[in-house]
């Protein structure tokens, strides 16, 4: 058989919040929504882009005396910057650099070597915990994203996803069979407020709710809404979401996410600009109750607040 690649920005190991217990988390690279606010700015495009991590850099100026095309210049504090859209030869830069502080901001790997590379915490998973694939959009990758999850089931570790489902149907069909807990954003209810957050429809993402609420796994899935200021955080959109989703499913297990304000340091990075100036705080343990109030009013019987 072929060997299967995917495209990966990250694993983080000993992840808290992205299931239970303990877990490893595996970044997929690429995303179909550009949500405002995203968390993981890296992530979103497909391509492979280099990036400069400024902390890292000691100023040294090998990289400029590296650089052919002009792709990589020095300022009058001998800060770095990149031009990506120069053809440079990247890999020999990066290698060039003694620190790290210019690298690839994602990596083509191996399905069988990423699970060599997370089954290295299989200790930790023993009692809870597991693999949570995130992103980006991991279901972007549908073939690497199922044959990581039936290796990891094979060796009895718990799986779970964080997915936006905006992808064909057949892509959330074939990762369905190997997935213990299924975390899937519902952000925004309304259409023109979703194409104003995340510049994309959320038609498709509705059918594929549809879609997980009425199978098998329906009792493994949490639909989350994060709220975030101006965009997601007001009682119609949570009202409408929680109508929506008890429609389908009253048992349904839902979950509202505080607003995480570190999310804009990364944005200097990737060359993208935050969607707030100011940035706003997180929402009180009083707020947070008051939207989860909403959502039970709204039919919800199963909710959890991560505040
Ligand atoms: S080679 Fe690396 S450490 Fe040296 S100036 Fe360039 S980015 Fe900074």
């Amino acid at each position: 058989m072929d060997k299967l690649y995917g495209t990966i920005f990250d694993v983080r190991r000993f992840a808290t919040h992205d299931g239970d217990g303990i877990r490893t988390t595996v970044f997929f690279k690429g995303c179909p929504l550009e949500c405002a606010w995203c968390h993981n700015p890296e992530g979103i495009s497909t391509k492979r882009r280099p990036l400069y991590f400024p902390k890292k850099c000691i100023h040294c100026g090998s990289c400029v005396a590296e650089s052919e095309f002009g792709g990589v210049t020095m300022d009058k504090e001998r800060n770095v910057h990149l031009d990506i859209t120069k053809p440079e030869d990247w890999d020999n830069i990066m290698e060039i650099c003694p620190t790290g502080a210019i690298a690839w901001d994602s990596r083509k790997i191996e399905v069988n070597e990423l699970l060599e590379e997370v089954r290295k915490d299989e200790p930790f998973f023993k009692y809870s915990g597991g693999v949570t694939i995130s992103g980006g959009e991991p279901l972007l990758q549908p073939l690497f994203a199922a044959e990581l999850l039936l290796l990891l089931q094979y060796y009895k570790i718990h799986t779970a996803i964080e997915t936006a489902l905006l992808v064909p149907n057949e892509n959330v069909a074939a990762v369905l069979p190997y997935l213990d807990s299924i975390f899937a954003d519902c952000k925004i209810f309304d259409e023109q407020e979703h194409i104003r957050a995340t510049k994309v429809s959320n038609v498709r993402i509705k059918e594929n709710i549809e879609f997980i609420l009425t199978s098998e796994k329906r009792d493994k899935v949490i639909i989350r809404t994060p709220m975030i200021p101006e965009y997601t955080a007001n009682d119609e959109n949570v009202a409408a979401i929680a109508k929506f989703i008890t429609n389908i499913y009253p048992e349904v297990h839902y979950e509202i996410l505080n607003y995480n304000p570190l999310a804009s340091a990364k944005y200097h990075l990737v060359g993208r600009e935050y969607c707030f100036k100011e940035n706003p705080k997180r929402f009180t343990k009083e707020q947070m109750k008051h939207f989860a109030e909403i959502a039970v009013s709204n039919g919800i019987k199963n909710i959890n607040i991560d505040e």
